[in-house]
């Protein structure tokens, strides 16, 4: 009987970052984070759900004490980008006068993370505010928007895992990987 882990991979067409791939680079990731902000008070702030994988691995490795902060947003409907960004929260955490790093799954359009920035610079001021991403997509930005640490660079694909989701499946495999155009027809919104 083949098991669920199974049958997500089987909807997989590419494997692009194995687990042991993300774990070496989010290694780096954290001596560089650890170094710039050795001293200094950190609040992290996650966005959800995407960066729940990233942000659990990536802070279990971080040296300094920190404060975090999660924030819920969606911008995303099935695998094209709205450019609406939604704040699901009514309140933002309250990081005046804090050094903010802000995580996220993926850099795509630049829509959700510029949305984020000026929300908590014009809400809270905060003494200062970095992006960190697990992905960046080769794409033009919509948005003025660059992020200061980078997991990795990928092409203008649609990716799946380690937090990332189609429709909310595959969140929970432990890589990162392309989704076969069977199961983006498969798991596609209906519309009545
Ligand atoms: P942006 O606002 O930069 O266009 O998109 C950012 C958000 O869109 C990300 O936080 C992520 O939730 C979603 N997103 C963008 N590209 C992808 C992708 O390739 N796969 C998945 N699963 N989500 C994506
Ligand atoms: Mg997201």
């Amino acid at each position: 009987m083949p098991t669920a882990a199974g049958e997500m991979r089987d909807e997989i067409r590419a494997v692009l970052f194995r687990e042991s791939t993300i774990m070496s680079r989010l290694d780096e990731m954290a001596s560089q984070i650890s170094s710039d902000y050795a001293g200094k008070d950190l609040t992290v702030l996650a966005v959800l759900n995407g960066s729940l994988m990233f942000g659990a691995d990536l802070l279990r490795r971080l040296e300094m004490p920190l404060r975090l902060d999660c924030l819920s947003v969606s911008s995303y409907h099935g695998a094209s980008t709205t450019g609406v960004v939604k704040f699901n929260q009514l309140h933002l955490p309250d990081v005046h006068g804090r050094h903010v790093l802000i995580l996220d799954d993926i850099l795509d359009s630049g829509h959700t993370l510029h949305a984020i920035r000026d929300k908590l610079q014009n809400e809270t001021s905060p003494l200062s505010i970095k992006i960190c991403v697990l992905l960046r997509k080769d794409v033009p930005r919509q948005r003025e928007l660059e992020a200061d640490y980078v997991g990795f660079d990928i092409a203008n694909e649609f990716v799946v895992g380690y937090g990332l989701d189609y429709m909310e499946r595959f969140r929970n495999l432990p890589y990162i990987g392309v989704v076969s155009e069977e199961a983006i027809v498969k798991y596609a919104p209906k519309f009545a």
